[in-house]
């Protein structure tokens, strides 16, 4: 059988490609190397415009995900000592990757795409029609989606250059329990990476425990576990003192950062696959989700007969400039001004601290 649509890669991009697709009557394969559910390095922030999106592609399927998800509709930024607050509004999500993900790869097949776990794609050759080589054999397919995220053993040519200035960056995260933890999300800056904390609840908890995810991204010569991380911050250090560890800590590297690159050889590039935002912006899986619902659009128009593939591979690219790269320029710009010398930071800090408007519209230009 050649399917119209091969996605590699099942997370957040891959399973709203294919979400997409199938329901529109595409013959869709994903193949996922790992197996669902599964913890996941991240903040579990989900951004508010992202979550209409979300609520289509679930449609029944664990709505109760979206309906039970806590709000988080603030954020607060400690950093050289001081405290700028601001409100997220519309406010956003927390939602644990162990149910998301595995929600979304329920309804992928819900949707009527061929989802199989623990396959590993291993090579790609022709540029359309496609033939993949993988662990459980080849696989024929007329279109190809590259969801495999950040770092993968597809993606390791197209590296470019890794971390901030050269270095290598890690990420590490776990669940823990926190007595009256604010419905906010907090970010800790310090010198070599953030940490980011708020609540957040898995489905199925029936006990009062009131769970806080903490996530970090931080310089490999700074810190390689949660509690060296937590120690790179007094305020977060104070905070962490009574928490007990709920789930095991799960780790990654490194984090690439490079200039998006939305199509390859007419293989549509969706997710982190294309472009690895800071995490920080906590638009990660909004990106991700969208870009794979836009793959999907421009690919229904090849399948229709209306364009050839280079056609939509290019269409895809246009959009994808459009309506998604901003939020990388935005992204670029914070990241800048954390890397000032503090003595620079700190009076521009107490700026923003005086005027919580430029906070809020600096937060805005993320989302
Ligand atoms: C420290 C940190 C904090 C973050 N916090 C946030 C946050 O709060 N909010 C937010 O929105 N984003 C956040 N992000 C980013 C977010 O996690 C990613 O943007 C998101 O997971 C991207 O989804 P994806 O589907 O593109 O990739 P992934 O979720 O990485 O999925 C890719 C999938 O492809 C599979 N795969 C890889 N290679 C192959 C292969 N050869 N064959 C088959 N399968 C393969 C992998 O197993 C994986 O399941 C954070 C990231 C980090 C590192």
């Amino acid at each position: 059988m050649i399917y119209d649509l091969t996605i590699v890669g099942g997370g957040p991009a891959g399973t709203s490609a294919a979400i997409s697709a199938a329901r529109q009557g595409a013959r869709v394969l994903v193949l996922e190397r790992g197996r669902f559910p599964r913890h996941k390095v991240c903040g579990e922030f989900v951004s508010a415009e992202s979550l209409s999106l979300l609520a289509h592609l679930l449609n029944g399927a664990r709505e109760t995900l979206l309906d039970d998800a806590l709000r988080i509709p603030r954020a607060r930024i400690f950093v050289d000592g001081r405290m700028l607050e601001t409100s997220v509004a519309p406010a956003a999500a927390s939602i644990a990757r162990v149910d998301l993900d595995a929600a979304l790869w329920k309804s992928a097949r819900t949707a009527g795409a061929d989802a199989r776990q623990q396959v590993t794609v291993q090579s790609i050759a022709g540029s359309g029609p496609f033939l993949l080589q993988t662990s459980d054999g080849e696989f024929e397919t007329r279109s190809l989606v590259n969801a495999s995220g950040r770092w993968s053993n597809l993606n390791l040519s197209s590296t470019g250059r890794s971390g901030i200035s050269g270095e290598k960056w890690l990420g590490v995260k776990a669940h823990f329990a926190e007595p009256s933890s604010q419905p906010s999300v907090d970010l800790y800056f310090f010198n070599g990476g953030y940490c980011g904390v708020q609540p957040v609840s898995v489905c199925g908890e029936t006990s009062a425990t009131e769970r806080v995810n903490a996530s970090a991204m931080v310089r490999s010569d700074v810190a390689s576990t949660l509690p060296e991380v937590f120690d790179q911050h007094p305020a977060l250090r104070e905070r962490t003192q009574n928490w007990t560890p709920l789930s095991e800590p799960v780790s990654t590297s490194p984090l690439i950062f490079r200039n998006p690159q939305p199509t390859q050889n007419s293989i549509l590039m969706v997710g982190d696959a294309a472009g690895f935002v800071d995490p920080f912006v906590g638009d990660g899986i909004s990106l991700a989700l969208r870009s794979g619902a836009l793959a999907a659009t421009c690919l229904m128009e090849f399948f229709a007969g209306r364009t050839s593939l280079p056609g939509a591979a290019t269409r895809y690219h246009q959009l994808y400039a459009r309506e998604l790269l901003p939020v990388f320029r935005a992204s670029s710009t914070i990241r800048l001004m954390l890397k000032l010398p503090r003595s620079v930071r700190k009076p521009l800090l107490y700026l923003l601290q005086g005027a919580p408007a430029i906070t809020r519209y600096a937060v805005r230009k993320t989302r």
